[in-house]
């Protein structure tokens, strides 16, 4: 069932057999990501038998690294609605305009889909105590499915974190560490304690598997849209697992015969208190800055350093995309805006491709007819603190 063949760098190409626990490469530090026999997966899977395939993301099973079946984590992640985004598509202007609705995941965000390859992986290979800096939806998911494999899930959390996701990692039995600092700061806690506390680092792009979860956002789209992909895919991005994970599937579906060299054009979306990618891409660069004193209320993209950099900006340019920041105050109205047009109460990062959209039909950078997919990457429900005004911010602060 299972078709990977080893592990390779994503920066060096260095490579390393399956079968072992892995953070970044050993020579240059960068991500590792997993390689699979495509041939002999087209073999064992043919599309068309995808139609009579479990509704979830391991519906894609011999594209995803776990071994045996019994070894899968799940609460049904993935296999979310692709929604007509009609009302919401004529006031931007476009004729077709799609909204994935990654908030009906397990945890209510698409981290479930990286945390369920993650968790499922790290237990198969002898890992019992996970540890994890998390903005927010990455500390529930991890918690949640650690519970579900009977692992023990060790979350640090900037101060600040929605209030909601850091009652939910509790409630799901997890341990959390509130650090007063960003999610870097966080990240730093984990690498400095996690030899001695026999922790296994599941920082996104620092263990392989998550963003083999978060490439079946990459399947689905093609599946959906009938094994061609759309024009434009536009992302909302923190640590850009999710972008460079479709990156790597559409690859992957091209080597298989399921698609053709056509790709859509990637949109990055950053806020813009905290845009690296956009930075960056403007500038030319092939890696990110970190981001001083990064601040935004979609703590998803609160990620003042990605080391995954590279990798997004490599995807944006080689298809023909961009990278475009918007302020908080546009991304917060357009939650209703959403809210009001189509029935959604999406996250703030979900919600941040509408005036980024609106931007990029002005500058003529998207078109009328081209097919145009947003990915709500989140529920708004856990964001309270960032509609409720001063009242419930300050009780916030006191709580912490
Ligand atoms: C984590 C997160 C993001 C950013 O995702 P990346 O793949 O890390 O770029 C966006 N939105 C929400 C709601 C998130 O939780």
């Amino acid at each position: 069932m299972n078709h990977v063949t080893h592990l390779e760098c994503s920066a060096c190409a260095s490579t390393y057999p399956p079968g072992q626990l892995y953070n970044v490469c050993d020579s240059c530090g960068k991500p590792l990501f997993v390689r699979y026999d495509l041939d002999r997966a087209a073999k064992a899977l043919d599309r068309a038998a995808l139609a009579t395939r479990r509704a979830d993301m391991w519906r894609y099973r011999e594209l995803l690294p776990v071994a045996g079946d019994s070894d899968i984590v799940s609460l049904g992640e993935g296999w979310t609605p692709l929604l007509r985004a009609g009302r919401l598509g004529d006031s931007l202007g476009l004729s077709e305009l799609y909204i994935k609705d990654e908030s009906l995941n397990p945890t209510q965000s698409f981290k479930a889909r990286g945390m369920s390859t993650a968790v499922s992986m790290a237990k198969q290979l002898g890992a019992r105590r996970l540890a994890a800096p998390s903005a927010g939806n990455a500390g529930g998911a991890l918690a949640a499915y650690a519970a579900r494999a009977g692992l023990k899930a060790f979350l640090f959390m900037p101060l600040d974190t929605p209030r909601a996701n850091v009652v939910e990692c509790e409630q799901l039995g997890a341990s959390v560490t509130l650090i007063d600092g960003l999610i870097t700061d966080c990240g730093a806690e984990v690498a400095r304690r996690k030899d001695a506390e026999g922790w296994f680092d599941v920082s996104t792009l620092k263990e392989p598997y998550r963003v083999e979860g978060k490439k079946t956002l990459g399947y689905e789209l093609a599946e959906a849209f009938g094994w061609t992909l759309p024009e434009v895919i536009v992302y909302p991005t923190g640590g850009g697992t999710g972008l460079v994970g479709m990156w790597k599937a559409f690859d992957e579906m091209q080597a298989m015969g399921w698609i053709d060299e056509r790709r859509p054009r990637m949109v990055s979306v950053q806020a813009e208190g905290c845009a690296p990618i956009v930075r960056a891409f403007e500038s030319g660069a092939s890696f990110a800055e970190p981001v001083a004193d990064a601040v935004t209320v979609a703590s998803g993209l609160r990620v003042p350093k990605a080391i995954g950099d590279f990798l997004i900006l490599d995807a944006i340019r080689a298809s023909g995309g961009t990278a475009i920041a918007v302020s908080d105050a546009a991304l917060l109205d357009a939650v209703k805006e959403i809210g009001v047009a189509e029935g959604l109460f999406v996250a703030p990062e979900g919600a941040a491709c509408v005036p980024a959209l609106r931007k990029l039909m002005e500058m003529g950078k998207v078109g009328a007819g081209d097919r145009v997919v947003m990915f709500n990457t989140g529920a708004g429900v856990k964001y309270i603190e960032a509609f409720g005004g001063q009242q419930e911010a300050a009780g916030q602060r006191d709580r912490n």
